[in-house]
């Protein structure tokens, strides 16, 4: 985050979650009392009149001219002894096909009406096709592999068997019973989300059903429980997903809100529960930010009532982040917070450039500066007898606007102009570029790196390319 009281304001910004292509939608259709027209014969068909019955669906099925119906007689079952005909589709929810009932025809016939249709076994002509089934109803797990293998999915089910508890459907029964009563007894959003989370944790861990008891008590509990008001100030680290901490990942993977910086990347992003409320609260140079009282504000008022709030920050939270504001504003509204720090820019930059960050005997001290103050400009505040120690690493960080004035005070304190000095964009992320010059160098040759990345500047000997040169030895 930058210091940019010039830059115009914005406001937060809500993101939704993103995810990679899907070769077809699961959805979960609801069957009860509508019909469905199958046609043609054979074991597929069969089985797949046996699904739809159990959706509670009402099957007219078209057996074929001359084709003997089965003597007993089923529940929303109509058997006919011939061939389907355009008008028998009308109204139909879902038409199903097999290939001896005229395939094409009848997926002719079905689109014709707007009627999604499955043709058994041929993915490709098909609307929808029907997935593996692991069933806990009202918990429905299907598998779809796009028609690719259906022994893989046939593996797939029965490992996920196995990681079922054991009551799940009774469990998730009693959830939607439960659910309109839970409203009325735990009035308070935040508490219901208690309610949930330990109604899930007892979903696997009891191998028996569900009781009036388990609801009581843990309404109950969830009344009375302390709730946690807690923020989380997460490093993101520098982009890739490689350099976020485990720490940070169980952060993302537990919170409800995440509210982000813009230098947080996606592909972190995306590590956050899909349900997680994602907003954008990026403050980056000379472009719209959103306010710091903003961001205070946003992030107490989503703790407040209870939810798992993370607050996630580019690189390491502990630099250059304004962290102490928002520290300040979650204790003004006792708000508890935890600290998960990240691996920050000078440290991904060290990486990128294949170097350490101090070095024995020639680069006793690291120091991170920045080079944006007020209004961009640089600070006053620098102490240029310290840039000046050539015994020193400097990590520039929001170098660019006042870089040309940065180096030239740098070489007018005293530090020799040939002292090494690379410039990282984007480090740690897929789109890093980086230069190697001389202090002298820096301003022009950074200047060479993508204007729309953020970059780091690294300053002495330890950016030498070769530390032999100097006859330095890096123990
Ligand atoms: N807390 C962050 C720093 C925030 S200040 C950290 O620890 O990295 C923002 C500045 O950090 C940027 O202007 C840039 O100088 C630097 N920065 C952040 N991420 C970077 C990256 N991936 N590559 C290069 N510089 C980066």
């Amino acid at each position: 985050m930058i210091d940019a009281p010039n830059s115009p304001s914005r406001p937060a910004r809500e993101s939704a979650a993103s995810i990679g292509a899907l070769d077809t939608l699961p959805l979960f259709h609801r069957l009860d009392g509508r019909r469905v027209v199958v046609a043609g014969a054979g074991v597929g068909v069969a089985w797949k009149v046996e699904l739809l019955l159990a959706a509670g669906a009402r099957v007219e099925h078209f057996l074929g001219r001359g084709a003997i119906a089965r003597g007993e007689t089923r529940e929303r079952y109509a058997a006919h002894a011939r061939n389907w005909r355009a008008d028998d589709l009308a109204g139909a929810a879902l038409v199903i096909g097999a290939g001896d009932a005229g395939g094409e025809a009848l997926a002719a016939a079905a689109r014709a009406l707007s009627i999604p249709v499955n043709l058994i076994d041929q993915p490709e002509g098909s609307d929808f096709l029907f997935g593996t089934i692991v069933n806990r109803s009202p918990v429905v797990i299907g598998i779809g592999t796009g028609g690719a293998s259906p022994m893989l999915a046939q593996e797939l089910r029965s490992r996920i068997e196995r990681l079922l508890p054991a009551r799940l459907s009774q469990w998730a029964g009693a959830a939607r019973a439960w659910r309109a009563r839970l409203k009325h007894d735990v009035p308070e959003f935040a508490r219901r989300r208690h309610f949930w989370q330990h109604f899930v944790a007892r979903t696997f861990a009891e191998r028996r059903d569900p009781l009036e008891d388990d609801f009581a008590r843990l309404t109950g509990q969830a009344n009375e429980a302390a709730l946690p008001r807690k923020v989380l100030f997460v490093g993101a680290g520098p982009g890739s997903a490689d350099f976020l901490t485990l720490g940070g990942l169980r952060a993302l993977q537990q919170a409800s809100v995440v509210l982000h910086d813009d230098l947080v990347s996606d592909e972190v992003l995306e590590l956050a529960r899909r349900e997680a409320k994602r907003i954008g609260v990026g403050k980056r140079a000379g472009r719209p930010s959103v306010p710091q009282d903003e961001i205070n504000r946003l992030i107490v008022a989503h703790a407040k009532p209870g939810e798992a709030v993370v607050r996630l920050k580019g690189g390491d939270p502990l630099v250059f982040g304004r962290l102490e504001e928002e520290i300040e504003a979650c204790r003004a509204a006792g708000i508890d917070y935890e600290i998960v720090p990240g691996i920050g820019a000078a440290q991904a930059a060290a990486a990128a450039l294949g170097v350490p960050l101090t070095g024995r005997g020639h680069a006793r001290r690291v120091q991170f500066v920045t080079g944006s103050g007020k209004g961009g400009a640089l600070p006053d505040s620098i102490e240029w007898a310290a840039i000046a120690d050539r015994d020193a690493t400097t990590a520039l960080y929001m170098p660019r606007r006042a870089l040309a004035e940065f180096t030239a005070r740098a070489i007018a304190a005293g530090l020799s102009p040939a002292t090494p000095a690379a410039a990282v964009a984007a480090a740690g992320r897929a789109e890093q570029g980086l230069v190697r010059t001389s202090l002298a160098a820096l301003p022009e040759a950074a200047a060479a790196l993508p204007a729309d990345e953020p970059v780091i500047v690294l300053i002495g000997t330890v950016t030498r390319e070769a530390l032999a040169e100097q006859g330095l030895r890096v123990a």
